[in-house]
């Protein structure tokens, strides 16, 4: 079932990103969210999230989407911070290899705490800075479809992906939803 009913919206629906500090979460959701670009680096710490309505097989979606706002920097994210979302996207940066080996920390995490049948993407972000990738495209492939999760690459830079990326998993909670409800 969606979290909650919207009056003017058929389906309110939380997902999260997670991933290491500095792979781009912040710039994905105020991309996708407010269409803007950030170049520096947050300065506040603790959760923040973003809206979006959008139109998917006819209905009317609230997404909100839910940024750690650093907090992964200390260790600091909680089981609540995953309670409730039914989509997540496990964000990694294509310049950064110790971004990619630790999703496999990550998805552990949200195993552990996400819902059973919890729609996840991976996301290779940054693939605007290919002269600095330390991750081929086909490793994120392959881990991606080894564990049974989406796979995008994507920019916030240059607005690549980032939109389908968002909608893949919106399209996919709604998919599932809505079979429950039958
Ligand atoms: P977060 O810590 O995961 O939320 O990462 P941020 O969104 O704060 O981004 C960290 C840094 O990477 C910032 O300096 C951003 O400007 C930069 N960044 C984010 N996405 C991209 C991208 O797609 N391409 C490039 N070149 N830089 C990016």
């Amino acid at each position: 079932m969606a979290d909650a009913f919207d009056e003017e919206c058929d389906y309110l629906f939380k997902a999260v990103l997670i991933g290491d500090s500095g792979v781009g979460k912040t710039n994905l959701i105020s991309r996708f969210a407010k269409d803007e670009f950030r170049l520096d680096s947050k300065p506040t710490i603790g959760v923040e999230f973003g809206y979006k309505n959008i139109k998917v097989r006819d209905k009317l979606i609230k997404a909100q989407i839910w940024d750690t706002a650093g907090q992964e920097r200390f260790r600091a994210i909680t089981s609540s911070y995953y309670r409730g979302a039914l989509g997540a996207m496990l964000v990694y940066d294509i310049t950064r290899r110790t971004t990619f080996i630790n999703i496999e920390k990550w998805l552990y995490e949200l195993r552990e705490f996400g819902n059973e049948d919890m729609v996840i993407i991976l996301v290779a972000n940054k693939s605007d800075l290919s002269q600095s990738r330390q991750v081929e495209k086909e490793e994120g492939k392959g881990f991606a479809e080894k564990e049974s999760l989406c796979f995008m690459e994507t920019s916030a830079l240059h607005n690549l992906n980032v939109e389908d990326a968002f909608l893949e998993m919106i399209t996919k909670i709604h998919d599932i939803i809505s079979q429950k409800s039958l």
